[in-house]
């Protein structure tokens, strides 16, 4: 008789959480800024093609400005032109967008 453990899955296991490990230790704190980094800006990059406008902060997305004696009054907003969006910063640098 002789008992033979099934080893496969746990030298699976240990190799790729001491792959991890190395990549961790190689990489350093720095290095794992910089992938952490990378990995936000891959988030922003996603955000800024399916969301492209933000809310316009001077009018507060409402595309106009009420009077502040006659509250029925309004004019566009000058910032947005009334629109009460703005294209991200972020369009213009990575897209070349207006
Ligand atoms: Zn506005």
């Amino acid at each position: 008789m002789c008992f033979q453990p099934p080893l496969t899955m746990q030298v699976l296991e240990t190799s790729t959480n001491s792959t991890v490990a190395d990549i961790v230790r190689a990489l350093g704190p720095m290095g794992m800024l910089v992938v952490f980094g990378l990995a936000a800006f891959a988030l922003y990059v996603v955000s800024l093609s399916l969301h492209p406008y933000a809310k316009c902060g001077r009018c507060k997305g409402m595309g106009r400005h009420k009077g502040s004696m006659f509250s029925y009054a309004t004019r566009p907003c000058n910032s947005c032109k009334g629109r009460g969006t703005h294209p991200r910063l972020g369009r213009k640098v990575l897209f070349k967008q207006p």
